[in-house]
């Protein structure tokens, strides 16, 4: 006899994935989407996380996935607003292995201060939208899903509602799917969000809606239901089986793939009826687009635009409808693909002038040593973004301020090892690095958390931040201890000075070997604030030998001469070659005594 699960559509979509060879589920507990990490840490096989916030939970999935195993994360509908911003840019770099969003959402409030409709967000974010009728396909979808991440390389939502969430039905288990983990490789365009790799990475994603669109017209996924009378519903998720209820020998155009819409199917729908209705709960999300197309439909005009819809509810609102006269039929017209704009070449006759670190800045010396120690560098957003460019090309990935501790939380533990660090700058660590700070904690996440301590906000132009108590008016208030602020919460940290390449290198040589959580500060002010007098460094070319150890801190004011470095007038004085320099060849300048 056949298995059968009784499920509620949260136990469903924990036991989906699972069978969709998911290996990592985190989220924050929120209603109605609560169950779906509680269930899937009863699951053998599933490792899953409460996270300290939504973005948090968002940024660990984007880590693991990038480490190769399919990842689920799961929030509900307000949730999304907190973890939007890793969200947006995440459609941007696209995925390693399958990664799902579940938004569910709460018509009607019954737990929520608000009640948004998140099927926006995969119209803004220009990602795929699944959503599920019954509990049966709460299951199913879970597995389509990661087919449709890992083939159009796509963060895709899940949206489910209160009453799928927490209804219960008949489940069939469906065979397992086997996927083995994906290989992490280093991809700087695509995981590296710099403006000049997030505008090719922009086009991918206009051009990948587009095959959405030509996938949303094929898939079963999307089913044209035909019926024995002259009235046709658009519907998805819940909504859906309340107009079946309601009018079940009307014509139906399902979508379980909802975003992007696939207007030839909505085309074929009004050559088989004269009159159409969209039925969806809360905002007229494809009524719009319909209607876009210049096709007339009933919406909300009828169907109410807030709260739960039931069978009863929407009957009598789209009854009356049915007896009217039914307006003219029309073909739809269908917008043409979006044009896409043409780069702006060069400025003739200027120079090309790459984004590069300062010379002299300190940030180089960590990334030296990052390199030198084959650590995988899950970076985040400031000046030493830079660092990722050439010469560096020292991180891996570059998401949205704050992401980079989650990621490497999810990524260490997808591969149940110390493979990555986080690089994350001292301002960026107090907007959003110190929760997934300690939610690492919280989690015995493996891993080594840099802060590039440069006392300022500096590349926005040395802006004080809590670490440094410098306020807007320029007074001062009370400073925050990075170091005291990591070890309150639990975790040891190191202080070095960012100047001192060997205590450096040391520092973190012993944290990147040591198991569990450890944070490294390199403190030493940003060199723009300590210039000192340019032109005080010079090589002696007796001992140079063009080894290029200097090089590996991409200081622009080193150049390589026909037989020896040389240092131009760029030199900041900062010291830092002098100390990589194995062969005494770089010094400061004597400057020689006066008559
Ligand atoms: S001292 Fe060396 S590393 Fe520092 S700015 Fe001058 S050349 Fe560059
Ligand atoms: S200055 Fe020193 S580190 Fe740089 S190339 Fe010459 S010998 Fe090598």
């Amino acid at each position: 006899m056949e298995r059968v699960l009784f499920l509620s559509g949260n136990e469903a979509i924990a036991h989906g994935a699972l069978r969709a060879g998911v290996r990592f589920v985190c989220g924050y507990p929120g209603t109605p989407s609560t169950e779906i990490v509680e269930t899937a840490a009863t699951l053998e096989g599933l490792h899953a996380e409460w996270c300290v916030n939504e973005k948090v939970a968002m940024e660990t999935a984007v880590g693991a996935s990038l480490a190769g195993v399919r990842s689920l994360v799961t929030m509900k509908h307000v949730g999304l607003n907190v973890a939007a911003d890793p969200f947006m840019t995440l459609s941007l770099t696209g995925v390693n292995a399958g990664l799902v969003v579940v938004t569910a959402d709460d018509p009607g409030m019954h737990s929520s201060q608000n009640e948004q409709d998140n099927r926006t967000y995969a119209k803004f974010a220009k990602v795929p939208l699944l959503e599920p009728s019954d509990g049966q396909e709460a299951y199913d979808f879970v597995a389509e899903a990661f087919a449709l991440s890992e083939e159009f390389d796509t963060p895709v939502l899940l949206r489910t509602t209160t009453r799928l969430s927490h209804g219960r039905g008949r489940v069939v288990p469906r065979v397992p799917v086997e996927v083995e983990p994906r290989d992490y490789e280093r991809d700087m365009t695509k995981y590296v969000m710099v403006p000049q790799h997030a505008r090719i990475r922009n086009r991918v994603v206009l051009e990948r809606l587009q095959a959405l669109r030509a996938r949303a017209e094929v898939t079963p996924l999307n089913v044209l239901e035909a019926g024995t009378v002259d009235f046709g519903i658009i519907a998805s998720g819940v909504a859906h089986a309340y107009a079946r209820e309601a009018f079940p020998k009307a014509w139906f155009l399902k979508l379980g793939l909802s975003h992007p819409l696939p207007y030839d199917k909505v085309a074929r729908l009004y050559q088989s009826v004269s009159r159409v209705a969209v039925v969806e709960e809360l905002d007229p999300f494809l009524e719009e687009q319909v209607r876009a197309l210049g096709l007339p439909v009933v919406g909300k005009e009828a169907i109410p635009a807030d709260g739960e819809l039931d069978q009863e509810l929407v009957f009598t609102a789209l009854e009356p409808y049915l007896s009217r006269r039914p307006p003219r039929r029309r073909r739809p017209v269908v917008p043409p693909a979006p044009r896409l704009s043409t780069p702006p070449a060069p400025a003739p006759g200027l120079p090309v002038r790459p984004p590069v670190l300062c010379p002299g800045c300190t940030h180089r010396s960590v990334y030296a040593v990052l390199r030198r120690r084959r650590l995988a560098a899950l970076g985040d957003i400031g000046c030493y973004t830079l660092g990722a460019l050439p010469p560096l090309l020292a991180l891996d990935s570059c998401l949205c301020m704050g992401a980079s501790i989650g990621m490497m939380a999810g990524f260490n533990a997808a591969l149940g090892r110390k493979a990555a660090a986080a690089v994350i700058g001292d301002s960026t660590f107090f907007h959003s690095g110190v929760t997934p700070l300690i939610d690492a904690h919280y989690n015995e996440s493996q891993g080594l958390v840099l802060v590039l301590d440069n006392r300022t906000t500096a590349m926005t132009g040395h802006q004080g931040h809590p670490g440094t108590g410098r306020r807007a008016d320029g007074s001062e208030g009370p400073a925050v201890d990075i170091g005291a602020l990591c070890e309150g919460v639990g975790v040891r940290c190191t202080t070095v000075d960012a100047t001192d390449y060997d205590a450096l290198d040391s520092a973190i040589a012993d944290e990147a070997e040591r198991p569990g959580l450890g944070v490294v500060v390199a403190r030493a002010p940003c060199i723009l604030m300590t210039r000192r007098t340019p032109g005080t460094v010079v090589v002696d070319p007796e001992r140079c030998n063009l080894c290029g150890l200097c090089l590996d801190l991409g200081c622009p004011a080193l150049v390589p001469g026909d037989r020896a470095m040389t240092v131009t007038d760029q030199c900041t004085g900062c010291g830092l070659c002098i100390e990589v320099c194995r062969r005494g060849a770089l010094s400061y300048h004597e400057p020689e005594a006066g008559p």
